[in-house]
């Protein structure tokens, strides 16, 4: 029998597990994720961004966990050998109209005592980036890229050199508690355990069910495709360039985004998924489309932004229309500087009424703890997000 049992072997899981072993080091951990390789989902499909934590609302837990996560996050790389590129980011503001939102951006960022920003004008982004268009940008020299698979695969060593285990092919499908101790069943045999953290992300709203939680939040994917930029085009992109994004979504918006191993993505867009695990437009799971659809979240959030959800599939459909979508910031970008790229499924917390979850959401009591809303920033987070969910755990598990 386990102590704690980890669902979801993704960056979240694996830092939460690592980080009981670090606190409790003679403690029986088990990690179960359901694929055959950790990271297969949110963590293996992501822009590959370390944040700086501009965004996000002084106060909330993304900020004091994005920050908090970035500066252990940069340490933790060091002392792997993973790189760590810093190649900074500026958020560009296209139009006067947009300064307004910009400006909120950057006293979000003074209060979150952000490094280094700057508000650069037209030439300055220019000087940084000779290919972007803009009349205003914030500069954040402490955004940097990362390979989020290695990070997740040297979290995973670190967990079996303190003789955690973990557990692979392990798809939980039902959870039992009898008599102070959790069954666990899965598709490849049942585990027990003292106790259980759920970080499953695309499926967090239905571990939690299956422990009794409520369905709300509930998790809608949104689906995001990438295109790449062809090698003989990748000069027209330093580092990160990110719009000024919609204060109704909590999305950053499509970004240009250099990567570790030399490419340069554009995106991701955000469109509906009609599978928790829909990487294409065409993968269809008729029981999981008429379940995000028939909520009445998402019929009151579709109803309030027509023109936005409208937008985004007319640019998922269109090549054309997202590359002219994307030319509005590199004005020398053409359709044939670029090819399909990858894609990811953001797991989104959405409430009944239709507001989208803002901020990380963590919930517990017993022998249970979820982690019920970890989308971006919680890959840079992860390790400042497990280290919260190890503390709150121990205390509620009493470890
Ligand atoms: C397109 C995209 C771009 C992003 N860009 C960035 C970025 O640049 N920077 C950043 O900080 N964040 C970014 N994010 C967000 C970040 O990737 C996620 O917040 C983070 O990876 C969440 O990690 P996780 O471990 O919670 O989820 P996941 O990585 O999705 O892991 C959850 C795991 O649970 C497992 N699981 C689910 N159900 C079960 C079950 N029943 N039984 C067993 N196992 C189960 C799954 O197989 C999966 O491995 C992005 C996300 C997306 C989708």
């Amino acid at each position: 029998m386990y102590d704690v049992t980890v669902i979801g072997g993704g960056i979240v899981g694996l830092a939460t597990a690592r980080e009981l072993l670090r606190q409790h080091p003679r403690m029986r951990v088990a990690v179960l994720d359901k694929e055959d390789t950790l990271g297969k989902h949110q963590t293996g499909h992501n822009s590959g961004v370390i944040h700086s934590g501009i965004y996000y609302a002084p106060g909330s837990l993304k900020a004091r966990l994005c920050i908090e996560g970035r500066h252990e996050l940069r340490s933790y790389c060091r002392s792997k050998d993973i790189e760590v590129r810093p190649v900074g980011k500026l958020i560009v503001a296209l139009t006067g109209d947009e300064l307004p939102r910009l400006n909120v951006l950057w006293d979000r960022g003074v209060a979150n005592a952000v490094e280094g920003l700057e508000m650069i004008d037209g030439a300055g982004i220019r000087k940084r980036e000779p290919h972007c268009a803009g009349i205003q940008a914030i500069f954040s020299p402490a955004t940097a890229i990362v390979d989020y698979g290695s990070v997740a695969s040297a979290l995973a060593e670190d967990i079996r050199a303190m003789q955690g285990e973990i557990l692979p092919n392990h798809a939980v499908t039902a959870i039992l508690q009898t008599g102070g101790r959790l069954e666990i069943k899965t598709g490849n045999g049942a585990v027990t355990s003292r106790t259980l953290i759920g970080c499953a992300g695309l499926c967090a709203d239905r571990l939690a069910h299956m422990t009794g939680g409520s369905r709300d939040p509930k998790i809608v994917p949104f689906r995001g495709d990438y295109l790449v930029l062809t090698p003989e085009s990748r000069h027209l992109v330093k580092g990160n360039i990110y719009p000024v994004p919609d204060p109704a979504f909590p999305f950053l918006g499509a970004h240009f985004t250099p990567r570790m191993n030399g490419e340069v993505w554009l995106g991701p867009n955000a469109v509906l998924a009609f599978a928790r695990e829909g990487y294409t437009f065409g993968t269809v799971n008729g029981a999981e489309m008429l379940e995000t659809l028939a909520y009445p979240g998402f019929i009151r959030l579709a109803l309030k932004y027509p023109g936005v959800a409208a937008g985004e599939l007319y640019r998922d459909l269109s090549r054309s229309a997202y590359v002219d979508w994307l030319r509005r910031y590199i004005p020398k970008l053409r359709k044939e500087n670029v090819r399909a790229g990858p894609s990811g499924v953001r797991a989104q917390a959405m409430n009944s009424d239709g507001t989208l979850v803002d901020d990380f959401v963590f919930e517990g009591s017993g022998a249970v703890m979820h982690v019920r809303n970890a989308p971006s920033p919680a890959a840079t987070a992860s390790l400042a997000i497990g280290r919260y969910v190890a503390r709150r755990a121990s205390e509620q598990f009493g470890l």
